[in-house]
């Protein structure tokens, strides 16, 4: 026998016992898989779509104890509000598996104790009304089916580890064509599985009147972008653009940590909401075509997509493993929102889709914004993350307004302080990109958890190599920003004005509703503020006259200050009659200009901050 032949032998047959092995082993791991199928399954039924009503029904094994609890989240991760989505469950019915009837009882808004007696399987079904049309909350009619998982599947208490399959029964009616981060079972029509309940309650799905624009892939891995009512666009180009935020986020960590990711647009209107491999968007292509239109979409969209980086990965530790019935409190949304903010412009830079100019630009109009809000002396950033549950995510409303900051707007400013201070720091050797890149390789993939106030300020400071005591002065405190000291460091003047605005200051807005007019916001410590006037007030009369929104609004034509107005007005219905003197409103207006002789630190650390050479797409330390 011809050694060498004998040699090819050999090899090929040691190859069909290894394939043979990986076909048993094959054969063995998706017998497994069939067999959790059948243990842990959501049927979704949404036979009259135009009623808003899915019909779900959750089998899953008893275990053999008497009682089960099942329980509805409270909230979505990503949306740090309660919702209550057990209030859109109703028909609740519960039977074994030859369905009969199983006794059980509500316990609490979101919570179900079921008498499993006997029963061998749990089959619990119920309807949800889906009639909010929006990013955090399951949604159907007759043209597009949209569930937000948390409000949509029910699970069973301290069983969040189980796996789960999901088969969808969406209209007859919709493209054969569903949008979803998770796996599809091969073989099973519109069946799905997550390796868990937190990855269930991490996967949105939309079905529906979809259209699907081309498939990319970054780093050999498929990027999917699917819609309902995306409107008129250059979907080339569109995706040719995406195709760039989706490398230059990638080129920040270098690593991609999931095997798909999908965009789902649920339609035009507002809101977004990252998730594992996915994201929640409501989108229209309708302004692309226009550069504020097309920053202000491809911002949204870089926000969206690097979260599956900075929160879903890169985390406080109080934002995952969740807990689904109460408020996950953290102190570190500045990071994980504010933060995001920061990285949508520079990721927008080193994808070439903006100038250095329009940068800067962006910092200048975001700093004047923070400077031009009273909540910025009353709460600090950590504070604004913690309360947000009661703030609302983007700070308090209406008389409040001026009691809380916005974290993504602080954050943000936050980013450009930390950034360009690790650069002085370091001679431009480090930057807040090797801070993200260490957070991910130490807490994320080494250590699987996310980080306490206290590391993520140590990976800082490593980081820069010295104390950052200063700046994270300006995270948990109201301290006026020194913004000059920190621009300069990229050879950046900063001038700040203050403009007083012609004409008399009141300090209300109004709306009409009917024939009346209703006080809208009131500016804090104006005239109308000291003088009392609220939120909400009915206005009857100014001077004498009938009053209207453009009577409010040409104040500031027909006065000066130091004139009076008299108002009548009604107050939680109770008449009221104030002479108020008119104030002068005065606006802060910070503008950012390059320095004339920056020195050679000064200029490498603004060329390399603001690069914007698709070079960029290797981690650059
Ligand atoms: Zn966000």
């Amino acid at each position: 026998m011809n050694p060498k032949r004998m040699q090819v032998a050999t090899q090929w047959s040691s190859v069909y016992v290894w394939l043979l092995t990986f076909f048993l082993l094959l054969n063995n791991i998706v017998a497994k898989a069939q067999t959790s199928a059948s243990n842990w399954h959501f049927d979704v039924a949404m036979a009259q779509p135009a009623t808003h009503m899915y019909h779900v029904t959750f089998r899953c094994p008893t275990g053999n104890v008497p009682t089960l609890t099942l329980k509805m989240p409270a909230w979505t991760p990503g949306y740090y509000q309660m919702m209550n989505y057990a209030a859109n469950v109703d028909n609740v019915r519960v039977t074994d598996e030859s369905e009969k009837a199983l006794a059980w009882k509500k316990t609490g808004n979101s919570t179900w104790v079921v008498q499993t007696g006997s029963a061998k399987q749990l089959v619990f079904t119920y309807d949800v009304k889906a009639t909010r049309n929006f990013v955090a909350s399951p949604y159907l009619d007759e043209n597009k089916g949209y569930i937000s998982p948390a409000g949509l599947f029910v699970h069973v208490v301290n069983q969040l580890k189980q796996p789960v399959t999901i088969t969808l029964h969406p209209s007859t009616e919709w493209p054969d064509l569903i949008a979803t981060g998770l796996d599809s079972i091969p073989g099973q029509r519109h069946t799905f599985t997550a390796p868990d309940f937190d990855v269930l309650y991490d996967s949105p799905i939309l079905m529906g009147k979809l259209e699907q624009l081309p498939a990319f892939t970054v780093g050999g891995v498929p990027h999917y972008f699917v819609g309902y009512n995306m409107g008129d666009f250059d979907r080339q180009q569109f995706i040719a653009d995406l195709k760039k935020i989706v490398e230059s986020s990638v080129a920040v960590i270098g690593d991609i940590p999931y095997k798909h990711y999908t965009f789902l647009a649920i339609g035009p209107g507002g809101g977004g909401i990252e998730h594992l491999n996915s994201t929640s968007i409501s989108f229209s292509g309708a302004g692309l075509d226009k550069p504020a239109g097309r920053l202000r979409m491809y911002s949204f969209l870089t926000h969206e997509y690097f979260h599956h980086y900075n929160v879903k990965r890169i985390r406080p530790i109080a934002l995952g493993p969740f807990d689904y019935e109460h408020e996950n409190r953290t102190n570190m949304l500045w990071v994980s929102e504010g933060l995001t903010v920061y990285y949508e412009y520079l990721i927008l830079r080193r994808a070439e889709l903006m100038s250095q100019d329009d940068v800067l630009n962006t910092w200048q109009s975001m700093m004047t914004s923070f400077e031009n809000k009273p909540g910025r002396l009353h709460q600090s950033a950590t504070q604004a993350s913690y309360e947000t549950w009661e703030d609302g995510p983007f700070g308090r409303t209406g008389d409040d307004a001026y009691k809380s900051i916005s974290y993504y707007e602080k954050g943000a400013i936050l980013g450009v302080l930390l950034d360009l201070t690790i650069r002085h720091a370091t001679q431009n050797k480090k930057s807040l990109d090797d801070v993200m890149r260490t957070l991910y390789q130490t807490y994320y993939r080494t250590q699987n958890r996310g980080f306490t106030d206290d590391e993520f300020r140590s990976v800082c400071e490593k980081t820069a190599g010295t104390s950052l005591a200063k700046v994270f002065e300006y995270t948990s405190t109201v301290k006026p920003i020194d913004y000059a000291n920190y621009l300069a460091y990229a050879g950046l003047n900063l001038t700040d004005n203050v403009q007083a605005q012609p004409g008399g200051w009141l300090g209300v807005a109004t709306r009409a509703k009917g024939d009346s007019v209703f006080v809208t916001s009131v500016d804090w410590e104006s005239p109308a503020w000291k003088a009392g006037v609220r939120t909400g007030d009915q206005l009857l009369l100014i001077d004498d006259q009938v009053a209207t929104v453009a009577a409010i609004q040409a104040l500031s034509q027909t006065k000066v200050a130091g004139d009076t107005v008299t108002l009548q007005l009604l107050q939680q219905g109770q008449p009221d009659t104030k002479s108020i003197q008119l104030g002068t409103k005065k606006v802060r207006q910070l503008k950012l200009t390059r320095q004339s002789a920056p020195t050679a630190l000064q200029s490498a650390i603004l060329a390399d901050w603001l690069r914007g050479t698709h070079a960029s797409l290797k981690p650059k330390h």
